[in-house]
């Protein structure tokens, strides 16, 4: 599913875990949050809201920390 131009507007309950990534070897502990809201274009360029909860969330935690060139 594409998200274009994501936005987190909420984020809720933060929490520690362990990643890991395709440009790393190994894990790294980082904070994530267990339910964010996000306000992003879709694959028509349309204007979307919505909140993500899990894992979901973590991802798009995580590839949205390598937009600002964190890694983890
Ligand atoms: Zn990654």
């Amino acid at each position: 599913m594409p998200i274009i131009n994501p936005v987190v507007l909420n984020k809720e309950k933060i929490y520690e875990t362990e990643e890991s990534c395709l440009s790393l070897i190994g894990f790294r502990k980082t904070k994530r949050y267990e339910k964010i809201e996000v306000e992003y274009l879709d694959r028509n360029f349309k204007k979307q809201k919505k909140v993500f909860t899990g894992f979901t969330a973590q991802i798009i935690q995580h590839e949205m920390d390598h937009f600002e060139g964190i890694i983890i």
